[in-house]
């Protein structure tokens, strides 16, 4: 089985108008509240965070490092997150290869391999994330371990069955569900293992509220619904293996990052969808059969 790809970063360019302009939004993306988290330890996400926040972490008010202690925390709560998904990932080894499909600047990559010691490769539109991860690996003389390419995730460059194990850490409401985890299928090694966070309307809702509307609009993306998501995993050999709301979990990160000066003005959004129940955080692990 080949553990390794093409050397070179530059693949086939986005599929479609539609990607053409998620390429462009990823390739101006420099908000503040991912850099400068990432900077706490070198580790850059484009995700949320969970778990309980640590109040003894954060400044007392007139606190002058109280901005950078909130940062710390918030980035405390993102790897934590990653932390859930490669728990969910099941038993990987050194020799396997990973897969991180919409790998953004490759903050999970690096931690996937810190912990397992195997090959991650990842794909994303941007060329700037792709170049920025890649640089980030060599930093930490992972280069032949941790590699982006800048390519679609729907048609991957990887080999058929070669996976182990892969991911979309909130990077699925871009793309067709459907084709999406035909292709997971595909480079999934049978008894492999997909993982995916992602937020996800409710279908006891009923249909996207108003605030998965807004969320939508802020991001260019189409949120699927639960349903959505179990309905192209059974169509396509993906069994879930456990289904978990991280709603709960995630509401102390969005309400942490709301007191912050970092904020983006989608948080309202974002915390009222989820305390109406509208919308919710879930890791859905399923097994490739
Ligand atoms: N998973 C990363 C980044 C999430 S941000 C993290 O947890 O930090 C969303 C990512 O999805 C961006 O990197 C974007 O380029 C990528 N993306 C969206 N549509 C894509 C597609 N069709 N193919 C590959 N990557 C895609």
């Amino acid at each position: 089985m080949t553990t390794t790809t093409t050397n070179s970063v530059t693949v086939p360019g986005p599929a479609s108008p539609y990607q053409a302009d998620i390429a462009n939004y990823w390739n101006a993306e420099a908000r503040p509240v991912n850099l400068r988290l990432g900077d706490v330890d070198g580790l850059y996400h484009h995700h949320y965070g969970i778990g309980a926040v640590d109040h003894s972490a954060l400044g007392a008010p007139g606190d002058p490092d109280a901005e950078q202690k909130l940062i710390a925390e918030l980035h405390r709560l993102e790897s934590a997150q990653t932390d859930v998904l490669l728990d969910n990932l099941g038993e990987i080894a050194r020799e396997d290869f990973l897969v991180d499909a919409g790998c953004g600047r490759g903050g999970s990559m690096v931690m996937a391999h810190q912990r397992f010691g195997c090959t991650v490769n990842g794909v994303t539109l941007s060329s700037k994330q792709a170049e920025f991860g890649n640089q980030r690996a060599r930093e930490l003389g992972l280069q032949d371990h941790v590699r982006s390419h800048v390519h679609n995730m729907l048609d991957t460059p990887f080999d058929t069955g070669q996976a182990a194990g892969s991911w979309n850490n909130e990077s699925s409401m871009y793309v067709d569900l459907d084709d999406l985890m035909a292709e997971h299928s595909r480079i999934l090694r049978p008894g492999g293992r997909y993982v995916t966070i992602t937020g996800c309307w409710n279908p006891r809702y009923g249909q996207p509220s108003k605030w998965v509307s807004q969320i939508n609009a802020h991001f260019e993306c189409n949120i699927h619904s639960r349903r959505e998501y179990l309905k192209a995993m059974a169509d396509n050999r993906l069994v879930p293996q456990a289904v978990i709301d991280l709603t709960p979990d995630t509401l102390p990160y969005w309400e942490l990052r709301a007191t912050s000066s970092l904020v983006t003005g989608i948080e309202e959004a974002f915390i009222n969808s989820y305390k109406d129940g509208s919308f919710q955080y879930v890791l859905i692990a399923a097994d490739r059969v």
